[in-house]
């Protein structure tokens, strides 16, 4: 315990820091957010500064580290992205007023917002083309309820899951911040096992299922019955979402749109491997330089289209009429490339409008961003009106209608605020336009009539003092004043009759004030302060009027959104040839010429071409493909292409082929590569078995499924033998739709057994002892892999790849003979002596080394006897 009474400041920072135990809090002290004990400690190493210290707390020294309030945004980001949570206290008046209570009162503070991962609002915390999804899980029975939300975007859903849903909705919605009850780790700690998002939790009282309701309603500002299609556990999630806003926000409202809830059946269904392994939108390395799906095709112009389309990616549909309507728009697009076009220049200038309306809804929005709402608002008549050639489509038709009128509010926005050079925040004023307020016309010129006033008075002041050289000079610190020349001040020093008090003596210059100059300042400042205080009123009058609308203002952007994705989408299918993909309720899957975008893409920048190739699986024949094929010759990429054109399709997309007939595809799944999981204490083979597993359980009529190489993490017969079990089981039990990739040849014989089986190849050429790949599918199957000439391209060294040949010669010898394969240990005795061609001998080195003519007889004669000698050891 202390021995030693604290200072009133740290009385009071210790009063505010007990209240925030989790959190690190910066605590304003004029020009920088202070940090004191542990929370300095932590700050300084996470961000690389200077531990100082500040005065004595407990006969010890007080730990601190400071930021710049004017630049604490990029400290903020690092010290959130490193899992902390960050209460920012400020002064809550000026030190003036607190001087007024006494002269060592020291000033108010409190906590005016908490800042965690899952609640950023400001640009510099967030990614413009991602969404930040606080989620909060509530377990109920075998259930789970999910709620997320963009507190930046106003978008909120809810679901439902189960243990195994659990972890691909996670998958899905990628949150930045996951909100659980305290009980709920010890309860089902596996379920997060393999996550690295944050967790946060909450006191379990704060779950209950009345108190969450009610608060949802009140919210909302709505009855019981409106959310009754909730399940309980969804309303208990969305209340304690709504709460944690709050209090995190301390008591700044966001705007929220009403919870969306997510039916099941209403996505195909991407498990977290699949996700992955696909990359959808995410690379599996992030630092390296390869692009996901996203990247490549995005082209959107807004960053809230540009978040859109990454949801759209993320969450395939799995209804025709819904996709069709998404095609409809960018075929209409593609008709229309002229319009296309258009809009989409006119969307490049609409800024983030749906991250602005949220900054105000949390009072940390300014004028500049009511300007950039008008700004953007201000484009749709434009923009509906660009469209208005050919047949419009119902959907494109919904969403023009969707965008709505705001002409009202961008008028009285731009007759309010000044448009160029507008401020970030509202507390200086200087922002309100002439005529929008009589009031504030009146106090301005009030308060100009005085500023010329006080000029005015320069020339009976030179009149009266003879000086011509004075000014009456104004500047923000000294306010009004009379400047003269030093040489020329002593008649205004001595004479007091004159009316000038010293104020200031310059090297050159004498400062005075007089009582009229006090009087005119006294006016100038009065109306200054009145001014802005009127202004931030008048701002804040038109952020209700604007909040008032922000339901709607979110509707227009989710247009605004689709429209972005319909034109950029089109833009890029008709810039590389992409089809229009025809959506049917069968498990047939039909796609010729297809390609596969990102490596098409990657060649394109090496100036090489992509083969394209047809793919087709039948209701009946050839639902399960066999395809085999050297290494390197394109079996993954095939394989995942058609994924990807699956996912592409029921997003609603053009998908990169000649043409395209999908069959709805209710879960996807893909194994394609090995990874170890060490984090999890599973091996390469570990985990590819659970992920066949997954698939053999799960996989529907109407699944598709990509599996390369089953089997080949273990020994040749057990991997062969597993690999043959997950074909038939593919093709017995899941009659999925499959692409599976493989080396073992010996499975091509199923095809005489199993009638849905179907074999392909991918063709390579043998010319002057090398390979050349086709990358073409042809039928068949062929029954060399080719490793050897893969091994050369990928530089082996000759020796390896001369006893390589020479081990499998006489493996293919033994096998056609019928012998046993590896019984033969001769077979390995090569092995030194093909090591010894690579490991140069002492002798020979040796001899290399010699000048023969430099050597005498004699010393020639000794060089053969130390040769013979290294030769014997
Ligand atoms: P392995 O069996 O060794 O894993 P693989 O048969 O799966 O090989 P991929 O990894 O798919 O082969 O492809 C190897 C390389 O061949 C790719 O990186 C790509 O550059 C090129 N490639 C694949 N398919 C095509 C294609 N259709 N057209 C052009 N190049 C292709």
């Amino acid at each position: 315990m202390s021995n030693k009474k604290p200072t009133p400041m740290m009385q009071q920072y210790f009063e505010i820091k007990e209240k925030y135990p989790d959190c690190l809090l910066f605590f304003r002290l004029g020009d920088f957010y202070e940090l004191f004990f542990e929370d300095a400690r932590k700050a300084a190493h996470t961000l690389g500064l200077v531990l100082t210290y500040r005065g004595f707390y407990d006969g010890k020294e007080v730990p601190m580290c400071g930021v710049p309030f004017h630049a604490y945004e990029n400290y903020l980001v690092r010290l959130i992205r490193n899992g902390y949570k960050v209460a920012i206290c400020e002064q809550m008046e000026k030190p003036e007023e607190a001087k007024k209570r006494g002269s060592t009162a020291i000033v108010k503070r409190d906590v005016i917002r908490i800042v965690t991962s899952g609640t950023l609002t400001e640009d510099a915390l967030l990614n413009s083309r991602q969404n930040n999804f606080l989620t909060v899980i509530v377990a109920s029975g075998a259930e789970y309820g999910f709620a997320w939300a963009d507190m930046s975007t106003g978008e909120f859903f809810t679901q439902t899951a189960t243990d195994e849903s659990f972890n691909t909705l996670l998958d899905r919605i990628k949150p930045a911040e996951i909100i659980v009850a305290d009980n709920f780790m010890t309860v089902h700690p596996y379920l997060f096992k393999s996550r690295s998002e944050k967790i946060e939790t909450l006191s379990f009282s704060e779950f209950d299922y009345k108190t969450n309701k009610s608060e949802l309603c009140t919210f909302f500002n709505v009855s019981d019955c409106t959310f009754k299609h909730l399940s309980k556990a969804e309303t208990v999630a969305c209340g304690v979402l709504i709460n944690y806003l709050l209090q995190t926000q301390k008591g700044e409202c966001p705007c929220l749109l009403k919870p969306h809830k997510i039916e099941d059946n209403t996505y195909m269904e991407i498990d977290s491997t699949t996700r992955r392994s696909l990359e959808l939108t995410t690379t599996l390395n992030p630092d390296s330089k390869s692009t996901s799906l996203l990247d490549t095709i995005d082209r959107t112009v807004t960053g809230f289209g540009a978040r859109a389309l990454a949801s759209q990616l993320n969450t395939p549909l799995l209804d025709i009429d819904s996709i069709n309507a998404r095609l409809d728009k960018i075929d209409y697009f593609i008709q229309n490339m002229t319009t296309c076009e258009r809009i989409r220049s006119i969307l490049k200038g609409i800024p983030d409008i749906e991250r602005a309306v949220s900054r105000l809804s949390v009072g940390r929005g300014g004028p500049r961003d009511m300007i950039s709402i008008a700004n953007g608002l201000k484009c749709i008549p434009m923009l509906r009106n660009q469209i208005n050639t050919g047949i419009i489509p119902t959907s494109l038709q919904s969403d023009l209608q969707l965008l709505g009128d705001h002409s009202e509010l961008v008028a009285e926005i731009f007759s309010a605020i000044v448009a160029e050079k507008t401020p970030t925040l509202a507390r200086d004023g200087k922002f309100i336009l002439p005529k929008y307020n009589a009031q504030l016309d009146e106090l301005r010129s009030t308060r100009s009539v005085a500023q010329q006033k006080a000029i005015q008075l320069q020339s009976v002041y030179i009149q009266k003092t003879k000086i011509n050289t004075l000014k009456v000079m104004f500047n923000s610190v000294a306010g009004y004043f009379v400047e003269v020349p030093a040489r020329q001040a002593e008649p205004l020093l001595i004479n007091k009759e004159l009316g000038f008090i010293h104020r200031q003596t310059l090297t050159n210059n004498v400062r005075f004030t007089t009582a009229e100059l006090a009087d005119f300042e006294q006016k100038v400042l009065n109306s200054t302060e009145k001014c802005i205080a009127l202004e931030i009123e008048l701002f804040e009058q038109l952020r209700q009027k604007l909040l008032a609308q922000s339901e709607s203002i979110y509707t227009t952007c989710a247009a605004l959104a689709r429209i972005d994705i319909a034109t950029a989408l089109a833009d890029y299918a008709s810039l590389n040839h992409w089809v229009r993909p025809t959506l049917t309720d069968t498990v047939e899957y039909d796609v010729k010429m297809g390609r596969h975008p990102v490596v098409e893409d990657a060649l394109k920048m090496k100036n090489k071409a992509f083969i394209p190739n047809n793919c087709y699986i039948g209701e009946e024949k050839e639902r399960l493909w066999i395809l085999t094929g050297p290494n390197m010759a394109g079996k993954s990429t095939f394989l995942r292409q058609n994924a990807l054109i699956v996912v592409l399709a029921q997003a609603g997309c053009y998908v990169p082929a000649e043409y395209a007939k999908i069959g709805i595809v209710d879960k996807l799944f893909s194994r394609v590569g090995a990874s170890d999981d060490l984090a999890r204490g599973h091996s390469t083979f570990m985990v590819e078995m659970v992920e066949v597993s997954t698939i053999l359980n799960k996989a529907t009529e109407r699944s598709f499924v990509i599996l390369d190489e089953v089997g080949r993490g273990t020994a040749t017969y057990d991997g062969l033998s597993i690999a043959w079990a997950v074909v038939e089981h593919l093709h017995d039990v899941n009659k999925c739709r499959g692409l599976f990739a493989t080396h073992y040849h010996e499975l091509t014989a199923l095809v005489n057994r199993l009638n849905r089986i179907s074999l392909h190849t991918l063709r390579v050429r043998e010319w002057q002892g090398d390979i050349v790949f086709m990358h073409e599918i042809d039928s068949g199957a062929i029954d060399r892999s080719y490793g050897i000439h893969v091994a050369k391209l990928a530089g082996l060294p000759s020796s390896v790849l001369i006893r390589s040949e020479q081990i499998l010669n006489q493996l293919e010898e033994k096998r056609q003979n019928q012998e046993p394969l590896f019984d033969d240990l001769p077979l390995f005795s090569h092995l030194a002596q093909t090591t010894s061609i690579q490991k140069e001998s002492p002798a020979i080195s040796h001899l290399k080394s010699l000048d023969v003519d430099a050597l005498s007889p004699r010393e020639a004669l000794d060089v053969l006897y130390r040769l013979k000698t290294m030769a014997e050891e």
